[in-house]
């Protein structure tokens, strides 16, 4: 069991088997009265109590939620909506098309013609590192925050599909690396949280970054070869575990990547591909893992509970983790009618990315003893439990 300042210590590497269908947010869409309802329970039985509780709420961006919000639920829905709207395109088709570069440039070229595409037009460059270093400057012009690349490994992906018209299919990607990347979810709008901007930043961002995966996958695909883009709603791996391993942050208390310059104010979407890539080598920031030993500060903030108090403990598998209570968070964004996020608006790493700022993320990185500091100085500024804050003026 890691202690504070007795050396940096890593938690468990994850191991595979995480079935989609288990994840909270695929059993909230299970219809009682359904076949489908009534296999999943038959089969994990354990889980129907206490799915029945978030059931008896109103909901996610219902309307009787405790920070219903007429207009910004609209906005949240319209983005979700245009989400959705995205995901037919995740996988785009067949096997992705290994001819199609120059049959798109035989019709766009006039009086090109025959095999041989002219000097220079069809290259797709051999060099990984080349391709490698385009994708990632092009995901960053899109808006990314970071991007990385890691090699896909088994652990990364869900067993099983539980969300949409594959549920229940094993997950089969048949891919070998994964490009990861984040946006971040604005500051004065997590601020508010846990409400309506908060829900409304998140979809607005899950947009975002779905746009950014959904091209990187397509252009990908163009260049020959197969890629899916996992996105909200349409996921075959478990985003904060990529981006980790693509160098992206590490996984704290609260469970959500921790990236080193907006700690959990992000969000993720991957690409996969059989393209292969130049994975990053990651430099790890155990500091994170020490600082959140001592901080606890989600944990405190958290209206649910949902987050542990104490010490990371070895999960059904044998892994060290903090492991969050799913079921009792997802039961507040079912009363809220947001996805909460308090403990994101909270976390010490959430601070803008301004000088200031980062001098106390270097100290952090730096020192054990500032570590123990900054949890003072952030509790003394902000307050251990800071008040919630009202909505913007634009949207009393
Ligand atoms: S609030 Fe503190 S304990 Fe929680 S994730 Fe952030 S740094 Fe870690
Ligand atoms: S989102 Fe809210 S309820 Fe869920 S873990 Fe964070 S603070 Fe707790």
């Amino acid at each position: 069991m890691p202690e504070p300042g007795r050396g940096l210590r890593d938690l468990g590497t994850p191991r595979p088997g995480v079935d989609e269908r288990d994840m909270v947010f695929s059993r909230a869409l299970l219809v009682p009265g359904t076949e489908r309802y009534e296999e999943y329970y038959r089969a994990r039985p354990q889980c129907r109590e206490k799915d029945e509780i978030f059931r008896k709420e109103p909901g996610l961006l219902a309307p009787g939620t405790a920070y219903f919000h007429p207009l910004g639920f609209a906005a949240a829905h319209a983005a979700f909506w245009a989400v959705e709207k995205l995901r037919p395109f995740v996988e785009g088709e067949g096997d992705g098309g290994r001819a199609a570069p120059l049959e798109l440039l035989r019709e766009a070229t006039p009086g090109m013609s025959g095999e041989a595409a002219p000097e220079g037009w069809a290259r797709v460059p051999s060099d990984p590192g080349e391709v490698t270093s385009f994708l990632k400057a092009w995901a960053l012009k899109l808006g990314a925050h970071s991007v990385g690349v890691t090699v896909l490994r088994e652990y990364h992906l869900y067993t099983h599909v539980g969300r949409g018209s594959d549920y229940g299919k094993p997950v089969e990607l048949g891919h070998t690396h994964a490009l990861a990347l984040t946006v971040e979810m604005d500051r004065q709008m997590v601020d508010r949280a846990p409400g309506s901007p908060t829900v409304m930043e998140s979809a607005r961002q899950y947009l975002s970054s779905g746009v950014m995966a959904v091209q990187l996958a397509d252009t990908i695909r163009r260049l020959g070869y197969r890629a899916r883009a996992h996105i909200d709603g349409s996921y075959r791996v478990i985003c904060p575990l990529v981006a980790k391993d693509a160098g992206l942050g590490e996984i704290g208390r609260m469970g959500l990547l921790m990236t080193p310059r907006l700690g959990p104010r992000v969000r993720i979407a991957v690409v996969t591909t059989d393209l292969p890539l130049v994975p990053d080598v990651p430099v790890r920031d155990l500091t994170v893992i020490d600082f959140c030993l001592r901080c606890r500060k989600c944990a405190d903030a958290c209206p649910s509970r949902a987050i542990p108090l104490g010490d990371p403990e070895e999960d059904e598998k044998g892994v060290l983790r903090w492991k969050v209570d799913a079921e009792g968070c997802f039961t507040l964004w079912a009363k809220l009618g947001t996805d909460c996020a308090r403990c994101m608006a909270v976390c010490p790493y959430s601070h803008p990315d301004t000088l200031l700022h980062n001098l106390v993320r270097w100290g952090i990185r730096k020192n054990a003893l500032f570590r123990r500091m900054a949890v003072w100085m952030d509790d003394l500024v902000y307050g251990r439990c800071p008040s919630l804050k009202p909505q913007p003026a634009w949207m009393r």
